[in-house]
């Protein structure tokens, strides 16, 4: 999950890592009162999950209150890289005297964690990466020893940063590794004229797979910003990525899931959804997983796609059936074309089940790139 700069802000004050007072506001008159609040010039900040603000507008200076309700009338009016804004962050100015890169992250590749950072900060990191790949220092991290005072010594005087930014430097580890951050960005990381260390911008990405071990990282999920769809296919326990196609696509596993949009562009239609329902498939797992695709009124026919191994086929073939019954009994009864290819493990028991239940417009295919062309002309059909 990716959370938005005010609330990684937030995780970084819990940590004490150094931050400029803020307030979130919804509105220009709220934005307004925010900069009375804060009592000095203040800047105006687009708060969406996208990178480049800053030149796409969405960041500005306000010398005064009118101007701070006047410049958040602006930018909430804007659309960034499609996301529209809806809240802007009010942060007292700052005098910067320099701009620096800092972050933390995964080093899949590695096995291990790396600090990245750069005395050229401000602008995307991925731009000097390109340009001026030798400015961005890489330092790899022990994760059993961490980022102790002596640690961040080391790193700071490594890149060239100045000395008093160690300290931000062991708080951002601390952030890190408290939060169960996959990154922990600060750009720019700026030395202010008067000599002190700030995080003047945040980006912060949390492991889901610990959400566990954080109850308060939930109320974190933008609920509003989510699709609904796939907001509800979350409660479920249901993998769903919600695309703009036509051919609504189940499958068991990551990897077939994926060939299998594949395959039904390839075929000519799109792909309406990825959903993977995993490894098991129950009649309830399978009923849910096409009721959400079916919610979507862009879904014109769906693609079952089940290769089985360890879940033989005639226990999904079985889920489907009672997964029609308990639709229909739901009184939302399965309303569009199915297509179903079932290969593998107890496949020939699988197809049996499905054409004595003679479900109505469900048609069995045999292979997969034959059930996405059967799909992707039954989608085209019907309108
Ligand atoms: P981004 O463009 O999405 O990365 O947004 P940032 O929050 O990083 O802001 C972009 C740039 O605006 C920064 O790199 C700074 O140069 C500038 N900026 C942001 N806040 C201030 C501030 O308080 N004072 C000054 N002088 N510049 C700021
Ligand atoms: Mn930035």
């Amino acid at each position: 999950m990716d959370l938005y700069e005010y609330q990684a802000r937030d995780l970084f004050a819990a940590h004490d890592v150094p931050v400029l007072p803020g307030v979130v506001a919804e509105t220009p008159e709220d934005a307004q009162a925010a900069a009375v609040g804060l009592g000095r010039a203040v800047v105006v900040k687009a708060q969406v999950k996208t990178g480049g603000r800053g030149k796409a507008g969405g960041v500005k200076l306000a010398p005064d209150p009118d101007a701070a309700r006047r410049r958040a009338s602006e930018i909430l009016g804007l659309e960034i890289k499609g996301h529209p804004v809806r809240r802007v962050l009010v942060t007292t100015a700052t005098e910067i005297a320099d701009e620096y890169y800092f972050s933390y992250l995964l080093d899949r590749a590695n096995r291990t964690f790396l600090a990245l950072a750069s005395l050229e900060g401000g602008v995307e990191i991925e731009e000097t990466a390109v340009t001026n790949p030798e400015a961005l220092v890489r330092i790899p991290i022990d994760p059993l020893t961490g980022v102790g005072a002596a640690e961040a010594e080391r790193i700071v005087s490594a890149v060239g940063l100045p000395p008093a930014s160690a300290e931000a430097v062991q708080r951002l580890w601390t952030t890190f590794v408290a939060e169960d951050a996959l990154l922990v960005e600060v750009n720019p990381l700026v030395r202010d004229v008067d000599g002190a260390i700030v995080a003047l911008d945040g980006k912060v990405t949390l492991d889901d797979n610990a959400a566990y071990r954080h109850p308060g990282h939930a109320a974190l999920r933008d609920l509003g910003a989510a699709d609904p769809l796939e907001a509800k296919a979350q409660a479920r326990h249901l993998n769903y990525v919600r695309l703009d196609g036509q051919v609504g696509v189940i499958g068991n596993g990551a990897g077939l899931v994926m060939s299998t949009l594949d395959v039904v562009a390839l075929a000519g239609a799109d792909p309406a959804n990825f959903l993977d329902i995993g490894g098991g498939a129950s009649a309830e797992v399978m009923a849910n997983a096409l009721e959400i695709v079916l919610a979507d009124p862009g879904v014109r026919s769906v693609l079952v796609n089940v290769f089985g191994g360890i879940t033989a086929c005639d226990a999904v073939a079985d889920g489907i059936v009672r997964a029609y019954a308990l639709l229909r009994s739901r009184g939302e009864p399965v309303d569009r074309p199915v297509v179903v290819r079932l290969d593998g493990n107890r496949a020939d028991e699988g197809r049996k089940i499905l054409r004595v239940a003679g479900l109505p417009r469900l048609e069995l295919v045999d292979t997969m790139d034959g059930a996405a062309a059967r799909a992707a002309s039954l989608a085209s059909e019907v309108a």
